[in-house]
């Protein structure tokens, strides 16, 4: 099925554990077994692991270069201006030296190199990453994965976006729905994903951590002018439900569906078999499938799909 505008819907939450990842794949998973052609996007990248929750492998794996500048002590003046325009502060530079890297501190963003008098700074490319593509029970799969010890996660999240962005540039109709899983937090690579979405999806639960932590993703998804509607997952855990939706309700948040504990949804989990996939077998009566189920109609609604 394609013809139609892609939808991107972001799948993010507050705090890790939550089951993001969870309602990522059985989105995606219920929008490719009515026909859509389905593109998911594994912006976690310091713990990507959708894969696992489809049952796949990672594949052709591409590396992520990351620009760091070298200088050539030959060609160095000791000018010092590198270093004075530096705004990440990643050149310490005393009078007459040659200015040091701190490499942890370079965001990688070239002014040195491109304003160097002298030309003595070199590009010399580290390591960032790798992003992978796969087609698994008839998604396609991106997956970002950061360096392990490599801070700048950002870096992978916008390779990944990089790509979606040439897709939808250079062929516009491959997808109808794209679906994006981020990172835990309200940090910049998930600021990055929220952006590039359509809607966002904050996955939560029926706690005071879980509610603490929708409030801060929301204020972020509010800053980037997103529509938001909320998950709760686990939402039977210690009979909070009712009071917890209530809660959310009279803040004025709005609700897509809710999922409660279910011993289908962690067999599916503990597999690697998304509940929802149509040969998965779990029973179609089953609470976890026909809260799924609940959520899918109610999103289908809330983004038209068709326009
Ligand atoms: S700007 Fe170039 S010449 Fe000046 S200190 Fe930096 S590397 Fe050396
Ligand atoms: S690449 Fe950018 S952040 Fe890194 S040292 Fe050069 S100017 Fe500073």
């Amino acid at each position: 099925m394609t013809g139609i505008k892609p939808k991107t819907i972001c799948i993010t939450g507050g705090k890790g554990g939550t089951g993001k990842t969870l309602c990522a794949v059985n989105i995606a998973v219920m929008f490719k077994n009515e026909g859509y052609n389905v593109l998911l996007i594994d912006g976690d990248v310091e713990n990507p692991n959708t894969y696992l929750l489809l049952n796949g492998e990672l594949e052709n794996k591409r590396e992520v270069p990351f620009f760091m500048p070298k200088i050539d002590e030959d060609k160095c003046s000791r000018c010092g201006i590198c270093a004075q325009n530096c705004t990440n502060h990643a050149l310490l530079y005393i009078d007459d030296s040659i200015p040091i890297l701190m490499s942890s501190l370079c965001s990688g963003c070239k002014l040195c190199y491109k304003i160097c008098p002298e030309k003595a700074i070199e590009a010399d490319f580290k390591t960032l990453g790798w992003l992978y593509s796969t087609e698994i029970l008839g998604l396609t799969l991106f997956v970002g994965e950061l360096k392990p010890a490599e801070a700048r996660s950002a870096g992978i999240v916008e390779a990944l976006l990089e790509n979606l962005e040439n897709i939808i540039k250079n062929e516009p109709n491959k997808f109808d729905v794209i679906i994006l899983d981020t990172a835990p937090g309200a940090h910049c690579d998930v600021e990055l994903l929220i952006e590039m979405a359509d809607v966002s999806i904050p996955i939560t639960e029926p706690t005071r951590f879980g509610k603490l932590d929708l409030k801060r993703i929301m204020e972020l998804i509010n800053l980037l002018e997103k529509d938001c509607k909320v998950i709760v997952n686990r939402s039977s855990l210690l009979g909070f439900r009712d009071q917890f939706l209530d809660e959310l309700q009279e803040e004025n948040i709005e609700i897509l569906g809710d999922i409660p504990m279910d011993a289908d949804i962690v067999d599916s989990y503990c597999q690697g078999t998304p509940i929802m996939d149509n040969n998965s077998g779990y029973d179609n009566n089953g609470a976890g499938f026909i809260a799924f189920t609940n959520i899918y109609e109610n999103l289908k609604k809330w983004i038209n799909l068709n326009e």
